[in-house]
């Protein structure tokens, strides 16, 4: 038994979606070596809606298991909402959030809560330093994700991952957060406190594949963009000063061809303009109505997720 851990429960919050056929394995290979660890904790599953057969797996975890424990959602919230629903339903002194398919490597847990103990952390972040084995166009855009992110929102987040020991403090902080769309990644980020960093190298999946496309990837970016800052719409402003620059210098172009020279020659002018100040237009019309939809849902205030079914 690790010292630190005296007295405290620890809670592993994992959330799945669809992985019914790897659960029972990874489970087993999670609990072995914590055992050999002398890690004693809680299993807090949170089915995301899946369509196959998790639920019944996480089930009968939970008879052959007293420390497992689990919830349902009604349909498919996405990864974010799960771990939220997940820190909010189990009560522990540390949590720990991890993914169901090993690639959160379960060896490194023990190196995570020595490093609470000894550094006296609050959150012990996990920075992937390898990336495991992923498709080219995978990387590729998860690369351009944490670009375009870290450019808008000034998040550094580049290898980071959802791999993270946190004590009850940051938890009861993380709950006060009640908006519904929410990048977990960047609350925790964002609330601050004692941060220490660890790499790990993320290990291959086992089974089945990765359950984000480059659909449900561009979604994650934007929403993450959009519940973490309004710059961009200060960016609309910045270009249309920058368009209006312009339009004052090719104004000035045209008045002096009206009068000193031939007034037809700036009629390509007259379309570039045009077509400029129109998509310039329509991109701020554009970025405004995102942020609309976003209140709009907000101040709908519907429950963030519905859970189905508690174990
Ligand atoms: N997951 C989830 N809801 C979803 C998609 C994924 O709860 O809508 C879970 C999934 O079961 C896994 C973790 O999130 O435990 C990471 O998912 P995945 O391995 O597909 O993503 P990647 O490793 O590519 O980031
Ligand atoms: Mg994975």
């Amino acid at each position: 038994m690790i010292p630190f851990l005296e007295n405290k429960r620890l809670a592993l919050i994992i959330p799945v979606y669809n992985e019914g056929k790897a659960l029972i394995s990874n489970f087993k290979e999670i609990k072995r070596i914590l055992e050999a660890d002398e890690i004693n904790c809680l299993f807090h599953f949170i089915d995301d809606g899946s369509k196959d057969d998790t639920w019944q797996v996480i089930e009968s975890l939970a008879q052959s298991h007293p420390n497992v424990s689990g919830i349902k959602f009604a349909r498919n919230f996405g990864k974010e909402i799960a771990l939220r629903a997940g820190i909010e339903s189990i009560d522990a002194d540390l949590y720990l959030t991890m993914d169901s398919d090993l690639q959160h490597p379960p060896r490194y847990i023990k190196t995570m809560i020595e490093l609470m103990a000894t550094s006296g952390a609050d959150i012990i972040d996990g920075v992937k330093a390898s990336r495991g084995k992923e498709s080219f166009t995978h990387r590729f855009f998860a690369k351009s994700f944490y670009k375009v992110l870290k450019s808008i929102t000034g998040l550094e987040m580049d290898n980071s991952s959802d791999f993270k020991l946190m004590n009850r403090q940051v938890i009861d902080n993380l709950r006060e957060f009640h908006e519904r769309n929410l990048f977990f990644r960047g609350v925790v980020s964002w609330v601050g406190f004692n941060v220490v960093t660890f790499e790990f190298d993320v290990d291959d999946r086992k089974e089945g594949a990765s359950h984000f496309s480059f659909g449900k990837l561009v979604f994650l970016a934007t929403s993450a963009i959009l519940s973490y800052t309004s710059k961009p719409l200060y960016l609309t402003i910045i270009s249309g000063v920058i368009f209006l620059v312009f339009a004052i210098i090719m104004g000035l172009q045209t008045l002096f061809n009206f009068f000193f020279g031939h007034a037809i020659s700036g009629f390509s002018t007259v379309i570039l303009l045009i077509l400029i100040t129109g998509s310039m237009i329509m991109l701020s019309l554009g970025i405004i109505g995102v942020y609309i939809s976003r209140i709009y849902e907000e101040i709908k205030r519907r429950p963030r997720y519905v859970i189905e079914k508690k174990l």
